[in-house]
């Protein structure tokens, strides 16, 4: 059997190198920063979204290899997306970070995400895997332009 590990390991460095939808993004509706403080990760997330869908995502940003390849991926799963679906991947996104050791989580529906997992083993770098995810939502929901993981009681809390 490959070392999954050593793959996983391979696809977050190559997105944190080379991120997908890493520009600004003109035309957009929503525009976003998110920001987690522990580890320092900063992003501007950009939407446009078309009805009840997401028609285009794209982001800027700064911080560790984590933050940038989950943004990366998020970008690219939620394009095309309406934001019901997008809140649901979201969700079980979450749910697969922040759940206890060895929980099962939807690896069907989570796909290439899945890679993320091992995250949940360093709680410290859960925030740098999900903050993307935050703004996501926070632009979802139509939230304040500046978004700070954890900082707001209720916004963010794992
Ligand atoms: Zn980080």
């Amino acid at each position: 059997m490959p070392d999954l590990r050593e793959l996983y390991q391979e696809v977050i460095l190559d997105h944190s190198r080379s991120p997908r939808n890493f520009h600004k993004m003109e035309g957009a509706t929503r525009t976003i920063e998110g920001y987690n403080p522990l580890c320092g990760d900063r992003l501007t997330l950009y939407l446009r979204l078309e009805g009840d869908r997401i028609a285009d995502a794209s982001f800027e940003g700064q911080g560790c290899a984590i933050s940038k390849a989950s943004a990366s991926m998020m970008t690219v799963a939620v394009k095309g997306k309406t934001r019901k679906e997008a809140a649901a991947l979201f969700d079980r996104f979450h749910a697969m970070l922040t759940a206890p050791k060895g929980a099962p989580f939807d690896a069907e529906a989570l796909g290439k995400l899945t890679i993320f997992s091992g995250v949940a083993e360093f709680p410290i770098r859960v925030k740098c895997a999900t903050m993307g995810w935050h703004t996501l939502k926070a632009a979802l929901e139509g939230k304040e332009q500046r978004f700070a993981v954890g900082e707001q009681a209720g916004a963010a809390k794992d």
